[in-house]
């Protein structure tokens, strides 16, 4: 056995887990853990009841920062366990929690169904996309993950796998929607498909030329859309500040597509193009290099566009065609900082793009998006208003402080940090970006009073 190996005593005598140095997808502070399968319940248990640092569920490791690691302690890698376990055709599903995004797409849009909300990438888990209750460009008209969620089983601090829908334990259901996996580890889930015609959008583009415009066109016209996304040009300052390209979307009906697509309406491809190489150039991100591929991606897009039709992939995740894009930053990593604000605190997205494009951080993405009504989950981060996600490699020395000082300002807006994508935030902040956080304790304890899941997110932030 290697140093740090954990040893589980089992009928057929002593087994190892092997030990994992673990990373978010920010590559920023990777942790060994020992790591065991969703597939193997009876050892999850066994780690849930033995171990002393704990015990994690971990899906694709999409989360930027240090959410789904467990230094010291055990991490249950959701992805051995995979697969739909039930259909009806209305589009109510059970699946594993391992299960992806992406398998489920190509399982189920060939069929008439897609998800119910997609992240940026479809390389996330039913696991994670509950415990991080994820959003999508539809969350102004269909709110996150959880909120199509019907039931979940949930391994508890016990060892017990319970049964929890919002009838048998809505407590425990909304403290496990953004909950992080510190309420327990979640085997599988039931959601509700959302049906479709075909498997093409029909997309309005629109670009806007500085953030004024870019928020009044998204204030006026999201509510007609089923998915909106403005992609801002961060680095460009003075009038032009916030130039963006706002694309805004729906699911074509067939009688909406050309004839050369009519004969396949639902077919999906999910082959990646390209793997970025093992060692990406060290100084390819640059403000140099970055403002010139913004200055070409805002130039290509259409100034106004009406009813391009656009595949999944090209619509929702033009990122997962580059295996390993994260790579881009070099071997420091980098961080996502993504925020909410009240619709009331719309001055906070002038003054925080601002201060980022006057700090002239090298950035290709920084997203605005509208957030609609939240949901019950105690730590789920979506509330209405605008939400800024921001990518930033990690390095300079004057990042960390100016995204302190503009974190004061989120709070002082009534808005918070999305724990999904942090790596950085202050733990005195949590109390007041999450007024919750103490109910969420209280549920959390009730499950596992003895605090077996852990996370290094959970200490770095006292969650738990
Ligand atoms: C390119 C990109 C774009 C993104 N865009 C968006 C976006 O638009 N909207 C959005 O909301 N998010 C977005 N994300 C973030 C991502 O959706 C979430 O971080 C999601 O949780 C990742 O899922 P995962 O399966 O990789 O989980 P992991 O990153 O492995 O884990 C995330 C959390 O889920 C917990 N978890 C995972 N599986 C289980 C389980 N079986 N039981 C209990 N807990 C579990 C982990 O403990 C951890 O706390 C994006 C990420 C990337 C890389």
């Amino acid at each position: 056995m290697l140093p740090g190996e954990s040893p589980v005593a089992s009928d057929s005598g002593p087994r190892v887990r092997p030990r994992r140095l673990l990373k978010g997808w920010g590559r920023t502070v990777p942790t060994s853990a020992a790591v065991t399968g969703l597939i193997d319940l009876d050892d999850v248990r066994d780690a849930v009841l033995h171990e002393p640092r704990g015990v994690l569920g971990r899906g694709l490791g999409r989360s930027y920062g240090d959410g789904a690691q467990n230094s010291g302690g055990v991490v249950v890698d959701g992805t051995t366990a995979v697969g739909i376990t039930s259909f009806d055709p209305s589009g109510l599903v059970t699946a594993k929690a391992g299960t992806s995004l992406e398998q489920l797409m190509e399982w189920m849009v060939p069929m008439g169904f897609f998800v119910p909300v997609t992240p940026g990438t479809r390389q996330v888990t039913v696991g994670g996309a509950i415990a991080a209750d994820i959003h999508g460009k539809n969350h102004h008209q269909a709110g996150s993950w959880c909120n199509h969620v019907e039931s979940f089983r949930l391994m508890v601090g016990s060892g017990e796998v319970l049964d929890v829908s919002l009838e048998s334990d809505p407590d425990l259901f909304w403290a496990t929607a953004g909950g992080m996996g510190l309420t327990g580890v979640i085997a599988d889930a039931t959601f509700r498909m959302k049906p479709i015609e075909t498997s093409r959008l029909v997309v309005d583009t629109d670009r806007a030329a500085d953030l004024d415009e870019v928020m009044a066109l998204m204030v006026e016209g999201d509510a007609d859309y089923d998915y909106s996304v403005a992609w801002i040009d961060i680095m460009t300052r003075g009038a032009a500040m916030g130039r963006s390209v706002l694309d805004r979307g729906r699911f074509a009906r067939r009688d909406e597509l050309p004839s050369k697509m009519a004969a396949d309406p639902l077919g999906f491809a999910s082959n990646s193009l390209a793997t970025l190489p093992p060692i990406a150039p060290s100084g390819l991100i640059n403000p140099l290099t970055v403002r010139a591929f913004n200055e070409l991606w805002f130039r290509k897009a259409p100034a106004k566009r009406r009813d391009a039709i656009m595949s999944i992939t090209q619509f929702f995740h033009p990122l997962d065609l580059v295996e390993e894009w994260n790579r881009v930053y070099g071997p420091k990593g980098f961080l996502q900082w993504q925020y909410v604000v009240p619709d009331e605190a719309g001055d906070v997205v002038r003054s925080t793009l601002e201060a980022l494009s006057a700090e002239g951080v090298p950035s290709f993405l920084a997203v605005l998006k509208r957030m609609g009504p939240g949901n019950g989950g105690h730590l789920s981060f979506p509330s209405p208003g605008w939400t800024l996600a921001f990518d930033a490699p990690v390095g300079s020395s004057e990042l960390g402080p100016l995204l302190d000082r503009l974190d004061e300002q989120i709070v002082d807006a009534g808005g918070r940090i999305y724990l999904a994508k942090d790596s950085r935030v202050r733990a005195e902040h949590i109390p007041t970006m999450y007024p919750r956080v103490d109910e969420w304790r209280e549920i959390r304890r009730r499950v596992d009073p003895d605090g077996h899941f852990q996370s290094d997110l959970g200490r770095r932030l006292n969650l738990i």
